[in-house]
């Protein structure tokens, strides 16, 4: 498995980001990481010294001195690969650190591929793959509810759960196997009933867990949300408004076309990607009338649209048309509607557009103001993405899938065993049945790992940095 990644030498590779810092840190595992180390370290012999513990020294180049450092030690089995391990802790700057990494590589050690530290913690057993994954979703979480979701995965909230539930099922199907060496004969080792009680119950339990991918997905990656109206409708105005207080976070999402520039705003813990509003601003000053039409591109990427139009200026009819058009589009997208420039308008007016907008079914309308700074304004709207931040929520201790891997073979899981419910349904054959079980067996083992190929390792731990 993964050829590339040896696992019986040292490796070495330097923690700490690039670029000048107070500290940077130096890692080493592998067999000879204390010999290796000793040879470069000028202090006490660090082959004599217990693990778990600090020493103070110099990393030398033959006669000369690079730094002044402290390093820890971690023996076997108690470190994050459970090999021998090594932190060296120098001064920050980059001349340094690549100097150490020259000695060590000198001495014996060899340069890190990316992610190779967790690869080795995952082969040896010491984490599973769900676990490797969470733990570059640490490095990168950027809030809390990141942050907590990828904890729980770290802590192996998911694999717990995955893991209890596919020993029942191999359980079953080593029954079931019993049953096929029987071959012609009649026998039956694995109670039908019991085998449906527990197919149901792990359906019951995975579920919960496929649902639980909408909000991890949009804690991970951001809610895209598309703010659509007719030139002059507001649109900058609203954005504005609601990045005041928070520096947009200007990011580059995988996957997307040329212009990806989004703006985030975190609300209730979740970060909601206003997406290439950019984009649309710049069609409408060459293309005045094409208006909506040119930004339904990017309702389908939405899950959301907050649909603006100025209430001084446009008719409701063609209103209410574009919101037809938006729906037309996408169904499943949640329409916040703003009723802008409220200030032109009386009160009486306001009400009673509101009431037309809402005979037609949509409930989330809003009057507001979009320029003018207006902290109403800006209140309704935050509470509203915040009442949606809310409702997507799941239960207390429900573990958040947030990972697009985990989800989908959760959903191959789910449904090989609705299959194996139809087949016992049907008084489906013992082949026949093992064969849904086995996939279910195999979609599951995916997620911890159990079940792996080179394909799937690679994909993971090439996207780890070099150092992690
Ligand atoms: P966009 O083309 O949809 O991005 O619209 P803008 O945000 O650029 O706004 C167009 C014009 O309407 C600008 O002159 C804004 O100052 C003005 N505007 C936006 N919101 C309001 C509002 O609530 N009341 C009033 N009176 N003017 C507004």
């Amino acid at each position: 498995m993964l050829g590339a990644y040896q696992q019986d030498d040292t490796i070495t590779a330097i923690a700490t980001p690039n670029g000048v810092s107070a500290i940077g840190i130096i890692r080493l595992s592998g067999p000879e990481a204390f010999t290796i180390c000793n040879k470069v370290f000028k202090g006490k012999n660090i082959t004599l010294q217990a693990s778990h513990t600090v020493h103070y020294g110099f990393i030398m180049n033959g006669d000369t001195a690079i730094d002044e450092v402290m390093v820890t030690l971690f023996r076997a089995p108690k470190s994050f690969t459970t090999e021998d391990s090594i932190e060296i802790a120098c001064h920050g700057s980059p001349y340094i650190l690549e100097q150490i990494i020259n000695v060590l590589i000198t001495a014996g050690a060899r340069l890190a591929l990316p992610g190779e530290f967790t690869i080795r913690a995952f082969m040896k057993g010491r984490i599973d793959l769900s676990q490797a994954e969470a733990v570059a979703d640490l490095i990168v979480s950027q809030n809390a509810s990141q942050h907590a979701i990828a904890m729980q995965q770290m802590r192996g909230g998911i694999t717990n759960e995955i893991a209890l539930l596919r020993q029942e099922l191999l359980d079953f199907v080593s029954l079931i196997e019993l049953e096929l060496d029987f071959g012609e004969e009649d026998v039956e080792f694995a109670d039908r009933k019991d085998l449906y009680t527990l197919v149901n119950k792990i359906i019951h339990h995975i579920s919960p867990l496929i649902n639980s991918f909408r909000y991890g997905n949009a804690i991970k990656n951001g809610l895209p949300i598309a703010i659509i109206g007719r030139p002059n409708a507001g649109k900058s105005s609203l954005l504005n408004l609601l990045l005041q207080d928070e520096r947009a976070i200007v990011s580059d999402i995988a996957g997307t076309t040329r212009d990806t520039i989004e703006e985030v705003m975190t609300i209730g813990g979740v970060p909601f990607r206003f997406i290439d509003t950019a984009g649309i601003r710049a069609t409408e000053d060459t293309i005045e009338k094409i208006g909506i039409a040119k930004a339904l591109k990017k309702i389908e990427e939405a899950r959301m649209v907050l649909y603006i139009f100025d209430a001084a200026n446009t008719p409701i009819s063609e209103v209410l048309e574009d919101i037809s058009m938006i729906n037309e589009k996408n169904h499943d997208i949640s329409l916040l509607i703003m009723v802008n420039k409220t200030d032109l308008l009386s009160n009486d007016q306001v009400k009673d557009l509101i009431a037309t907008i809402k005979t037609h079914g949509h409930t989330n309308v809003f009057a507001i103001q979009a320029n003018n700074n207006s902290q109403d304004s800006l209140n309704q709207i935050t509470k509203a993405l915040d009442n949606i931040a809310q409702q997507m929520n799941p239960e207390d201790n429900q573990t958040v899938i947030t990972n697009v891997r985990h989800y989908n073979a959760l959903l191959e899981a789910r449904n090989a065993l609705n299959h194996v419910v139809t087949g016992l349904d049907n008084r489906l054959s013992s082949d026949l049945l093992s064969l849904d079980i086995k996939q279910s067996l195999n979609a599951l083992g995916q997620i911890t790992g159990e079940v792996t190929s080179d394909e799937i390792l690679g994909n993971i731990f090439g996207k780890f940095c070099i150092g992690k």
